[in-house]
């Protein structure tokens, strides 16, 4: 076990994987529960909206965002400009990063489990002049 802060409180807290403390866990999925509910009657409502109608606050919306278990705009893919793609500063809708720089990150990754375990090739030793030169040259005795 870790100790690591918590991506939603900050607070310390021992990891087990998760970039989230415990307690902020089951408020998150409490919040998301109660969105879910609300958008279910109420498709396409307004963060603010959203955020009056369950009581949860606008900093825990954003963070579903960013979890991408919330998209906004719907169709629109800027999602007017709520979220930004960590990357490039493109507007997105859900996730941190938008679908290119994403695309980029991983082929990085592909990249990187590629050079960490390099397929290994005899490789051919190259003669030196100095090795031509002394083809044909008398037998080699030992000193
Ligand atoms: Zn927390
Ligand atoms: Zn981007």
């Amino acid at each position: 076990m870790q100790v690591r802060q918590c991506d939603f409180c900050r607070m310390p807290y021992q990891t087990t994987g998760n970039k989230i403390c415990r307690d902020c866990l089951i408020e998150l999925d409490k919040d998301f529960i109660k969105i879910r509910e609300y958008l279910y009657d109420n498709d396409g409502a307004g963060i603010e909206e959203v955020s009056e109608a369950t009581g949860v606050s606008r900093k825990t919306i954003l963070h579903l965002l960013k979890e991408e278990r919330l998209i906004v705009g719907g169709d629109s893919s800027d999602g007017g400009g709520v979220l930004k793609c960590e990357a490039c500063r493109k507007p997105i809708n859900t996730g941190r990063m938008c679908a290119a720089c994403k695309k980029e990150v991983m082929h990085a990754m592909q990249e990187n489990v590629r050079a960490a375990a390099p397929v290994k090739r005899p490789k051919q030793r190259e003669r030196t002049p100095e090795e031509d030169n002394i083809k044909g040259v008398a037998k080699l005795q030992v000193k």
